[in-house]
This record gives structure tokens, C-alpha cells and sequence, in this order.
């Protein structure tokens, strides 16, 4: 790959120019996030929809959109998750084109955070730096600690001290160092900034986040390419600091730009939040112009509980621009979703997809989702790392001796069996 195609990072409120090889994520004249900036016609030279498909499928063949010079060293499998229409939830939602784009079941640790540590990883290689961390709601820390297990990188991993079990099982099996600090993200986050700069270690979502933000546009590349080389009426997606959802509509915008989808791009953002932690959603619907930081985030949907999101300022705007909207959902509202995926779909999605669907539902009742349009729903981490969220919800077995009789017994006996029976009939 050729080291052109990035050309450095840039202040997203001031313009002011960074070189690629500094590992900063805000500007040093007024705190604005930075972000990669490519040169465009460069890349139109190589990348197109035959070079793309020539590849194998996982989120490098997107390689040239990614802030990489080299060849990209950590996460090589990651991405290429599936994108499913979804025709029996479409039915139970009453719209007339759903897809699922399915990062429940992402390689290595199953959620959208391999895409995003996959870039920022390789790119703290390219860096040269030997000790990674994170601040973590949860997904990131297993992200971080197995991608750095399987690069031989040493990893420091932060997150709040009331995470689920499978999350902290999903980041300890990797050998990682893994930190429980008393408090909420915002406390974890602003500690891991001190770390890093006083350490001078690669923090994936700190000094390293504008890299580690792009791996986020290959959600939007697949979707795109998935959908036949076309974009949706709708996107539906969970926030929580909310950079996923901007850089999904980015993606949108450079294949537009490199004519790889016809544009201009039409799409509505959607952005879904839990009611316990919507600084986001909060600030959308009450047309606020700043975000206003949630102190203490109360939902199940730990791995969305980011009380002061760091992109929540551009997340909004995007959704009022694009002519979306954003809602937020409670927890048995969360947790009926979840149901209603697996019962329709087999999918078993995290709190995080409970609240995305949940929270589409709210808002094609509200009409403000179009029922005749194309829609599709994010879902970006898997059920098994939040069992907690389950606990007394669903009906446990009946549990019956080995024999014929007590079965029959137990489907005769059940209004459940007598509707098999029924249907059979
Ligand atoms: C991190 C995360 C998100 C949201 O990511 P942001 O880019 O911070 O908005 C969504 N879903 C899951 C499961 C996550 O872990
Ligand atoms: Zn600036």
C-alpha cells in the first residue's frame, strides 16, 4: 500500500492539520477531535467495486479507506459479518424492506469493537509502540486483549467495576491486565488519558482514537456493498460515545465520493440510546446545542453507558441533518427486544442491540421511520457476554423424567403444546 492515500489528521472545528505519525486525539488550539483525512483521488485510482470484490472478505478489503500505510498487522479476519434481510421481523415491525447487519457474531470476540481495535492496533504497530490499553464499557476490553494477545503486544485494559461477567471473563482469558476502577466510564476514561500520556503507551480509544474511529466506516463499507452496491433509506444505530453512527454515514459518503455507490447519499441516521444514559438522544429531541453529561448512567445496557460522549455533539448534528431522529428505550423494553430478535430472527444480540431495535420499533411508530423504505439495524455485540440482563425473563426447561408418557403429559398438558398440536393438525 502506498503511504499517500492518508494524508494526516485534521481538527474538525478549526481545520488545523496534524501529521499521521502522531499518536494525538484532540487539537492542541481548541480541544476538537481530530480526524483522518485521505486524498480522495489517489485512492479513486486503485479502489473500486472490482478491486474491493477480488478480495477476501473481512473489513481490509477496504484497506485504502482505513488509515494504514503499511500492511495492516492486528485483526486480519475481522469483519465480513453478515448482512440479513430479515423478512419475519420485518412482519412483526410492519415495514417492507429490514435487514440486520450482524456484528454479534464478529471475529475474534463477536462485536463491532474488533473492526475499530483492528485499525488502531495495526496502526500502533506502524507506530511502534509495544503496550496498548483502553477504556472500556465492556466489548472494547476483550477487543483490545485479544487482539494484543495475538499480536505479542503487552495490554493495560480499564473499564467500570460493575461490568457483566462475560464481559470481564471475555477480556481476563486473554492474559490482559485488566483494571476495575470504582466509578463510571467517564471516571475509567479520563484516568486512561493521564495513563497514556504520562506512560506514553497506545491507548486505542485515547491518543490513538482518530485511527481507531475509522475501523467503524467498515461497517457502513459492507452494508453498502452487501446491499448491491447501494444505500438504505434508513440505518439504525446504537450510540454510545457515538462515533459508530457518524462514521457509518462517512462510509457512505466516500463511496459516493469515489463513485462506488450512485450519490448523493439520501440515507436518514437513526441513533439509539437507553433511556438510563441518553446524553445523545436527549440532546436530539430537545434541540439542544451541547450535550448535557448524564452523571450516573443507570441501564442494563452497560455496554452504551457513556454519560459524557465524546462525539455526542456530531452524532446529533449528523442525525438532524440527514433528516433522522433519535429515541431511547427502558429496560424491559431492552430486554423484550432481545426476545423478539431471537424468536424472529435466531439472533441473540447484547443489551446494546435490545436497545437498537427497541428503539427502531419506537421510532416507526412514530412514523418518523418510513414503513415503505429500506431499513437497516446495527446490532454490535453478542447476548452471551450479558446473560445478567436475561436472569428470570426467560422460562426455564420443564424438566421431566426419560419417558414417553411424562412428555406427552407435559406438551398435552401446556397451552404452548396444545397450539403445536394444533398447527400440526
Ligand atoms: C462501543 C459500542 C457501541 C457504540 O460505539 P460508539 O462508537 O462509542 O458510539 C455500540 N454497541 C456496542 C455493543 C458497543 O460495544
Ligand atoms: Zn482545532
Amino acid at each position: 500500500m502506498s503511504e499517500e492515500l492518508t494524508i494526516g489528521l485534521k481538527c474538525r472545528l478549526c481545520g488545523k492539520l496534524y501529521p499521521k505519525t502522531e499518536a494525538l486525539n484532540f487539537c492542541t488550539e481548541d480541544f476538537g477531535p481530530l480526524e483522518v483525512i485521505y486524498d480522495y483521488d489517489a485512492i479513486g485510482r486503485v479502489l473500486d467495486r472490482r478491486a474491493i470484490q477480488s478480495r477476501p472478505r473481512n473489513m481490509w478489503r477496504y484497506r485504502e479507506l482505513l488509515p494504514i500505510d503499511g500492511e495492516p498487522t492486528v485483526g486480519l479476519h475481522v469483519g465480513g459479518t453478515p448482512l440479513i434481510r430479515a423478512d419475519r421481523l420485518a412482519r412483526a415491525l410492519g415495514v417492507a424492506e429490514l435487514y440486520i447487519k450482524n456484528d454479534a457474531v464478529n471475529h475474534p470476540t463477536l462485536s463491532f469493537k474488533d473492526r475499530v481495535v483492528g485499525v488502531a492496533l495495526s496502526k500502533a504497530v506502524e507506530l511502534g509502540y509495544r503496550t496498548v490499553g483502553c477504556a472500556s464499557t465492556g466489548n472494547l476490553a476483550g477487543s483490545v486483549a485479544a487482539n494484543a494477545a495475538a499480536a505479542g503486544l503487552e495490554a493495560y485494559v480499564l473499564i467500570p467495576d460493575n461490568l457483566e461477567a462475560g464481559k470481564i471473563l471475555g477480556a481476563s482469558i486473554y492474559g490482559a491486565k485488566v483494571i476495575a476502577v470504582k466509578g463510571n466510564y467517564d471516571h475509567v476514561n479520563r484516568l486512561c488519558s493521564q495513563i497514556a500520556f504520562k506512560f506514553g503507551w497506545g491507548f486505542v480509544n485515547v491518543n490513538l482514537r482518530p485511527f481507531y474511529a475509522e475501523g467503524s466506516k467498515t461497517m457502513g463499507f459492507e452494508i453498502a456493498e452487501d446491499l448491491g452496491w447501494r444505500l438504505p433509506d434508513h440505518v439504525v444505530a446504537p450510540m454510545a460515545g457515538g462515533s459508530l453512527i457518524g462514521k457509518i454515514h462517512k462510509a457512505f459518503g466516500e463511496f459516493a465520493r469515489l463513485g462506488i455507490v450512485d450519490g448523493p447519499i439520501a440515507t436518514k441516521m437513526f441513533g439509539a440510546q437507553a433511556t438510563g444514559c441518553n446524553p445523545i438522544s436527549h440532546m436530539v429531541k430537545s434541540d439542544a446545542l451541547k450535550v448535557r453529561p448524564v452523571r450516573e448512567p443507570r441501564t442494563i445496557a452497560k455496554s452504551l453507558a457513556i454519560g459524557d460522549p465524546a462525539d455526542g455533539y456530531f452524532a446529533s448534528k449528523l442525525i438532524r441533518d440527514t433528516g433522522g431522529w433519535s429515541e431511547d428505550v427502558d429496560d424491559d423494553a431492552i430486554v423484550a427486544a432481545m426476545k423478539l430478535l431471537g424468536e424472529t430472527e435466531g439472533i441473540f444480540a447484547e443489551t446494546a442491540g435490545g436497545v437498537t431495535l427497541a428503539v427502531a420499533q419506537k421510532l416507526i411508530a412514530q412514523g418518523k421511520i418510513d414503513r415503505d423504505g429500506s431499513t437497516v439495524i446495527c446490532i454490535t455485540g453478542n447476548g452471551l457476554k450479558t446473560a445478567e440482563a436475561l436472569h428470570g425473563k426467560l422460562a426455564a426447561p420443564a424438566v421431566i423424567r426419560p419417558s414417553l408418557a411424562e412428555f406427552e403429559a407435559l406438551i398435552g398438558a401446556g397451552a404452548e403444546a396444545g397450539e403445536l398440536v394444533a398447527a400440526r393438525a
